[in-house]
């Protein structure tokens, strides 16, 4: 096993490659674990219009092409390696991964979000056979098609909208009357002649047998029942954690969000949690940008203070 770093960062979305950029500029020995491909949720967002410095927006994906390169410049290293335990002894944290095992003073735990699922009979067999979570990824395979939307937040509304440079109509099928999405999003989704909303509305099944051939949907207020056809569905129902590995390790909420201070530091002294992963009011690309910073200046402080 090699020196200890100073810090180990887990998750290379926003708010882990910020982390990396400040961790290595200040200095710090520093390398960030991905068990998949950098760039996080954000990657994967088609458009971004909100991330300050980029009037008339950028895609996702090159968003975060920049962060990497920009976290590459300042020498970070990154490493392919799913961490699989963490243990603590004088002082030094352990941690196992699928490929080595390393030491570090500090840990920043950037694990972010995956999407929820629905949990109806046809949605895992379906799952890459037209039952997607990513839009970006799934959306160019229904042109003139139709597709459904599931979800009344920023996603659904934001990708139901993506979707409709693609599919003939985009059904955006949410469980309630009012939504949670920006009322701005909202009426832009309503000007678009492609989409139709279908409100007060559940999923009880996804039907097909190979792919998707429709959903079979209940009003929740009359208790109707129909069959829409739709060769797609996108699920946008909102995030889980990706805290598993720190259940028993660190504090979480109920949601299963890591608890952090305000300087980002959880439970256990030494390690921090920035970005989708941690209890926050705001869950955007610029706020685990700014975690990551204020994640990887407390750890340079808290090096300091052990010596
Ligand atoms: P979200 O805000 O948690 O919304 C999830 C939606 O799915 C809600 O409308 C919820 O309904 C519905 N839902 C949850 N569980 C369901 C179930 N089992 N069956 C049917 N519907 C279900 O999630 P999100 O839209 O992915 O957004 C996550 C975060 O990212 C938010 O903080 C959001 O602001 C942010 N975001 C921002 C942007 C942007 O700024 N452009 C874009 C994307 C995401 P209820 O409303 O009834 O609970």
């Amino acid at each position: 096993m090699g020196a200890a770093y100073d810090t180990v960062i887990i998750g290379a979305g926003a708010a882990g490659l910020t982390a990396g950029i400040y961790a290595s500029r200040a200095n710090m020995h520093t390398v960030l674990l991905e068990k998949l491909v950098p760039g996080g949720q954000a990657a994967l967002t088609a458009f971004v219009e909100n991330f300050p410095a980029f009037p008339g927006g950028i895609s996702g994906f090159e968003l975060m092409e920049r962060m990497r390169k920009q976290a590459s410049e300042f020498g970070l290293e990154i490493k392919t390696a799913e961490v699989t335990s963490i243990t603590k002894t004088d002082g030094l944290f352990t941690l196992g991964t699928n490929v080595e095992e390393l030491t570090t003073k500090t840990i920043i735990v950037c694990t972010g979000v995956r999407p929820r699922k629905l949990g109806v009979p046809g949605e895992n067999e379906l799952f890459g056979r037209g039952v997607s979570t990513c839009a970006t990824c799934d959306g160019a395979l229904y042109r003139d098609r139709e597709v459904a939307v599931i979800g009344g937040g920023d996603s659904a509304i934001d990708e139901g909208i993506y979707l409709t440079r693609f599919a003939s109509n985009v059904h955006i099928i949410h469980r309630r009357d009012r939504f949670r999405a920006l009322h701005s999003l909202v009426e832009k989704a309503r000007e678009n002649p492609k989409i139709r909303f279908h409100l007060d509305t559940v999923i009880t099944a996804v039907n097909g047998s190979g792919s998707v051939k429709s959903l079979a949907l209940k009003n929740v207020k009359t208790g109707g029942e129909s069959v829409l056809p739709v060769a797609g569905v996108f699920l946008y129902i909102g995030l889980v954690p990706n805290s598993e590995m720190f259940r028993g390790i660190l504090d979480l909420n109920e949601e299963g969000f890591i608890t952090v201070d305000r300087t980002l530091a959880t439970s256990v002294p030494g390690i921090f949690a920035a970005g989708d992963v941690r209890d926050t009011p705001l869950r955007q690309i610029i706020t685990a940008a700014g975690d990551g910073a204020v994640a990887a200046y407390s750890a340079g402080k808290y090096l300091e203070k052990i010596g």
